[in-house]
C-alpha cells in the first residue's frame, strides 16, 4: 500500500474516524495511481485506520482499477442495481455500525451526502477531510516528482511540435490540433486541461480559449498546455513572435521574462508565497504594467492544477522543499497582445527546480 494510504490510516486513528468516505477524483488518484471521473456515478475510496480499504466503482471500471496497479479489493455495481445499498453493506461488512466519518466536503454534493446519511443514521461527519488532503498532497514525494518530471518533458515536446505547425493561413485551432494528434501518436492521451493556442488581440484574454483566428504575421502567440503522466499533470506557458511584432509587444515580452527569471530566482524555501509573487508583480508594476498582471504568479500543482501553495498575495505560506507550482506571470493589454510565460517548479534544498525547459529567450518564427 501506498504510504499516503498508510499516513491517512494514522490520521484516522489519531483522531478517531471510523472510516473515511474519498470521493474526489484527483484524491482517488492520489491514494490509488488509479483515475476516472464517474460523473453521475459512484466512485469512492473506502479507507478504515485498521483495515484493509476497498473501491467501490461502477462495474465497467473494475478492470481499469486493478490495472492501475490496485491490490486491494475492488467492489463493482451496475447500472441498474442499487450502487449506494451495495457500498453501505460493503462497508457494514467491515465496520458495522460507523460514527465518526470523514469526508471531503469541499467534493461531496448535497444530494450523495443526505444518500450517505440515510444509510448510515448513527453516523457523524466532523470536520472536513478536504483539509487533511490539501496538507497531504502539499509535499510531493521524489515519486511523485519524478512523474511530474515526465509530464514536463511531454510538455517540451508539446511545444516544439506547437512551434513548427505556426504557418501563415493556419488558425489556432489548427495548431491546437497538431499539438495533440503528435502527442496521442507518442501515446499521450491526456492533456491536463484544454490545449490555448491564443495569436495576437486574442492572447489579451487570459482564459479565453483557441479560435478560429487565422495566425498573422508581426504577432506574438501564446501557448499554455500540459499532459496526463501516471496520474500527474504538466502546466507551462510560452510565448513566442510569428514574424516581427511592434515595439509594445516586444516590451511586454521582455518586461515579462524579466519577472518569471527573477521569481525562478527567488523561489526557494524560506521565502513566503506573498512575498514571491511580489518579487515578480514589482517587476511589471515598475514598468508601468501592473495594471495588466491581473492574476496571482502562480498555483500549486500534482495530481490536479489546484492544489496549494497559491502563490498570491495575503498567502503568507513558507516555502518548503517538496512544494511544487507555478510561477507564470502574465501581461494582457486589451484589444492589443498578451503574454505569458509559465514553469512549473520543485522546491529543493537550497532553490527549486522547473519541470519544464523549453527556452524563454523570445523565439522569432518566420
Ligand atoms: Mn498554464
Ligand atoms: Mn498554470
Amino acid at each position: 500500500m501506498k504510504t499516503q494510504l498508510l499516513d491517512l490510516q494514522k490520521y484516522l486513528g489519531d483522531n478517531n474516524y471510523d472510516i473515511a468516505y474519498i470521493s474526489d477524483p484527483t484524491d482517488i488518484n492520489y491514494f490509488t495511481g488509479f483515475y476516472s471521473d464517474p460523473v453521475e456515478r459512484i466512485l469512492a475510496l473506502i479507507v478504515f485506520p485498521d483495515q484493509d480499504p476497498f473501491i467501490f466503482a461502477p462495474a465497467l471500471e473494475v478492470g481499469s482499477v486493478k490495472k492501475a496497479g490496485w491490490d486491494k479489493d475492488v467492489f463493482g455495481y451496475l447500472d441498474n442495481e442499487d450502487g449506494w445499498k451495495m457500498l453501505a453493506d460493503h462497508i457494514k461488512d467491515v465496520k458495522s455500525d460507523p460514527k465518526a466519518c470523514a469526508t471531503e466536503k469541499d467534493n461531496l454534493t448535497v444530494q450523495k451526502f443526505e444518500i450517505v446519511k440515510k444509510h448510515f443514521p448513527n453516523a457523524e461527519f466532523p470536520g472536513n477531510l478536504s483539509r487533511y488532503m490539501e496538507n497531504a498532497r502539499l509535499i510531493k514525494t521524489p515519486e511523485e516528482i519524478e512523474n511530474l518530471k515526465a509530464a514536463g518533458k511531454e510538455a517540451d515536446f508539446a511545444f516544439e511540435v506547437g512551434f513548427k505547425a505556426i504557418k501563415e493561413g493556419r488558425t489556432e485551432q489548427d495548431i491546437v490540433a497538431e499539438i495533440e494528434y503528435a502527442l496521442m501518436k507518442k501515446g499521450i492521451m491526456h492533456m491536463s486541461f484544454d490545449t490555448i493556442v491564443q495569436a495576437g488581440a486574442n492572447a489579451a484574454n487570459p482564459h479565453g480559449g483557441p479560435e478560429k483566428n487565422l495566425l498573422k504575421k508581426d504577432e506574438l502567440i501564446l501557448f499554455d498546455l500540459g499532459t496526463v503522466h501516471n496520474g500527474y499533470i504538466s502546466d507551462a506557458s510560452r510565448t513566442v513572435a510569428f514574424g516581427k511584432p511592434n515595439e509594445k509587444a516586444l516590451d511586454i515580452y521582455k518586461v515579462d521574462l524579466e519577472a518569471q527569471y527573477a521569481a525562478m530566482d527567488a523561489a526557494k524555501p524560506g521565502i513566503t508565497a506573498a512575498e514571491l509573487d511580489k518579487v515578480a508583480r514589482d517587476i511589471i508594476d515598475k514598468a508601468g504594467y501592473g495594471e495588466y498582471f491581473i492574476h496571482r504568479l502562480g498555483h500549486g500543482m500534482g495530481t490536479s492544477e489546484h492544489e496549494f501553495p497559491s502563490i498570491m498575495e495575503g498567502n503568507d505560506m513558507v516555502l518548503k522543499p517538496g512544494m511544487c507550482f507555478s510561477i507564470e506571470p502574465g501581461i494582457y493589454i486589451p484589444n492589443e497582445a498578451g503574454v505569458r510565460i509559465e514553469d512549473c517548479v520543485y522546491i529543493t534544498e537550497d532553490g527549486n527546480e522547473p519541470f519544464t525547459h523549453t527556452s524563454k529567450e523570445l523565439k522569432y518564427i518566420d
